[in-house]
């Protein structure tokens, strides 16, 4: 394969990824409207370009597609070509993933990140997975928390290997 093809694979690969997250931040969206909460969106101006502010609850929300910000569960591993430029990549979106998180709370805002694999679950209906991520979701809102994961990943959980896990291509079928 040269490496003309490997760019045109990855970039269609990347798009897809991309407007696929965009849908499902789409759909939390909705059901939080619903509930009455009101945002503004991608918030360029605050670290990690939030995807939903909500100032009146003193609260950020991101939507985090799980290849992309290496969630270390189900939907996450390491595509089968190039793997170390991969694993840096993804790695490097980890670290500013989560000095976006500081320095957001050090600003004084809450956080909260709902992850793609909370909806995109095995044997599980997928608009009522994102209806009971929405009441939590809520629950966080009119809560004093400071940072909540839906759905939160044990802490001794480790990252998935290369060659472990679902490939890429498996998961794009
Ligand atoms: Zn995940």
């Amino acid at each position: 394969m040269t490496d003309t093809v490997d760019r045109q694979t990855r970039s269609k690969m990347m798009s897809a990824v991309r407007a696929k997250n965009t849908k499902l931040e789409i759909e939390i969206r909705r059901r939080l409207f619903a509930q009455g909460f009101r945002y503004r969106l991608h918030a360029r101006d605050l670290p990690g370009t939030p995807d939903m502010v909500l100032p009146k609850y003193a609260t950020i929300i991101f939507v985090h597609g799980c290849f992309w910000h290496y969630h270390g569960c189900h939907l996450s591993s390491i595509p089968g070509t190039r793997r170390s430029w991969w694993k840096k990549k993804l790695e490097d979106n980890v670290k500013r993933d989560s000095e976006a998180v500081s320095e957001l709370q050090n600003l004084g805002w809450r956080v909260l990140i709902i992850w793609e694999c909370g909806f995109r679950k095995p044997k599980t209906n997928r608009a009522e997975a994102l209806d009971i991520i929405a009441v939590r979701a809520a629950g966080f809102l009119k809560s004093k928390r400071r940072l909540l994961e839906i759905p939160r990943l044990s802490r001794s959980r480790k990252r998935l290997e290369p060659g472990k896990g679902r490939s890429y291509d498996e998961k794009n079928k």
